[in-house]
């Protein structure tokens, strides 16, 4: 039906996505968001549906049913190709659709740095799909471990790599120690705590580099305990079926898991507008991109630079925050002059790296341990959309910190997983 009301299209239903919908939604307005998944996904708490504490459908839920009390915002299942500014049109796999003002938000992937064949054997983590492969690769592996635990293979299944020591590679080290280290030798008769390997790799002098030196010595030490090697300085140059080299050095294993960069969404580059090395608009300081004052990019796939020449960051807050932006420049058709410039508030850090154990950094405010940790679970658990997500998580975390038992466990897909290797008879 044709209406005369401003028609917005929101490309996203992230962080950023839903944020600017919501917030438009008290507008005279025509919203549109298209998203290629049914689904919000929330980031944060991804890597535990890999390490198995939690199942996909709690920290996942509907886009429908978030903005089902929107009667503006219409959801389209749709995966966007490209966008065209000069005809004012973003098209999708099945169709295209014009807008008055154009917001982007798909996020980024994660980027191997022009080694895409690395991805099939070191998976990273972005999706609910890549995080069910990293979970069956982990679980499967300890199946095969078992079974061929006396031929010279088994090492390599209980060997775990993960690459980068950023917040994710840190979270996501402390959660397969723990549970590799502890929850499965408890089902594994076979298999001993020395025969595990948990190896983060990071190619910068010290892990968590955004947070203070002592925030990153006590994380290394923290993972130390846990029983993780962790090697800086060092480069992955290759990774293949079951080794990566980390520099010179060649080390087994099938289980290697991505953590070390993004790229942005491909869709940018039909804007036809400067993007920097990860593939990210450059936007300008009021995230409109050159030439269109009315196509905005927003959250993880938007650089932006602030007035005080800070870069905003690529975390869900700064995403919320451009959402709200936008939502108000678009609401009152401010003209480009009139635009304030946006300024990211900078509301702190935090980086879990085990159960109890958790750095925060708030300003000069540092803290760690138990209070970072508690202050990290109380923050996820409050901005977690949905309330029955809220209580389950809640009810999971409580149930695992007690007996150390993850609930989901389960090998669900395919038992191929572990790149399907043959092996001699025991
Ligand atoms: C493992 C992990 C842990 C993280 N931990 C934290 C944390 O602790 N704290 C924090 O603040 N941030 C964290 N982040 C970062 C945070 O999740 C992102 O900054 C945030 O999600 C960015 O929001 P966004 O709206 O830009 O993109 P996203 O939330 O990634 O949303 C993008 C959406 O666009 C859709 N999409 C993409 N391409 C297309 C297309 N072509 N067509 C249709 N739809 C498309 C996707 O399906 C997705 O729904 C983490 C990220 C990851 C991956």
């Amino acid at each position: 039906m044709q209406t005369s009301i401003p028609r917005i299209i929101i490309i996203g239903g992230g962080f950023g996505g839903i944020q600017a919908a919501k917030s438009l939604s008290r507008s005279k307005v025509q919203v549109y968001l298209i998203d290629r998944n049914n689904h919000h996904l929330f980031q944060p708490l991804l890597y535990q549906v890999a390490s198995s504490a939690l199942s996909p459908g709690e920290i996942a839920v509907p886009i429908r049913s978030v903005l089902s009390k929107y009667r503006n915002v219409s959801i389209i299942m749709d995966e966007v190709t490209s966008i065209d500014t000069n005809r004012r049109t973003v098209l999708m796999t099945n169709g295209s659709l014009e807008y008055d003002w154009l917001i982007v938000a798909p996020g980024s992937r994660h980027s191997y740095f022009g080694n895409e064949q690395w991805e099939q054997y070191a998976p990273g983590l972005k999706s609910l799909s890549d995080a069910l492969k990293i979970r069956e690769n982990i679980l499967y592996s300890f199946e095969l471990a078992e079974k061929f635990y006396h031929t010279s293979d088994a090492h390599k299944y209980l060997t775990f790599i993960i690459v980068g020591g950023g917040p994710t590679g840190v979270e996501m080290a402390g959660a397969i120690a723990e549970i590799a280290r502890k929850t499965m030798l408890r089902d594994f008769p076979l298999i001993k705590k020395s025969d595990v390997r948990v190896i983060l790799v990071e190619s910068g002098t010290r892990l968590l580099s955004s947070f203070s030196e002592e925030l990153s010595e006590y994380t290394k030490n923290a993972l130390n305990s846990l029983g993780v090697e962790v090697l800086t300085g060092i480069r992955i140059n290759h990774v293949a079926q079951d080794y990566v080299m980390a520099g010179n050095q060649k080390i087994d294993a099938k289980n290697i898991i991505w953590a070390a960069g993004n790229s942005a969404s491909p869709i940018l580059k039909s804007l036809n507008i400067p993007l920097d090395r990860s593939g990210r608009a450059i936007v300008n300081q009021d995230l409109s991109i050159g030439g269109c004052d009315n196509v905005f990019v927003i959250g993880d796939a938007a650089k932006h630079t602030n007035p005080n020449g800070s870069e905003t960051p690529g975390i869900a807050p700064a995403a919320i925050q451009q959402a709200k932006y936008v939502a108000k420049v678009i609401a009152k058709s401010l003209p480009t002059s009139e635009r304030p410039p946006f300024r990211y508030f900078d509301k702190g850090s935090m980086a879990t790296i085990g159960k109890a154990k958790a750095v925060a950094m708030v300003g000069s405010f540092k803290s760690k341990g138990l209070f970072a940790w508690l202050m990290w679970s109380f923050i996820h658990v409050f901005f977690l959309i949905d309330f029955r997500n809220r209580f389950r998580v809640m009810l999971e975390w409580i149930w695992y910190y007690l007996t150390n038992r993850p609930g989901a466990r389960l090998i669900i897909y395919s038992k191929k997983t572990v790149h399907d290797i043959k092996h001699d008879k025991q």
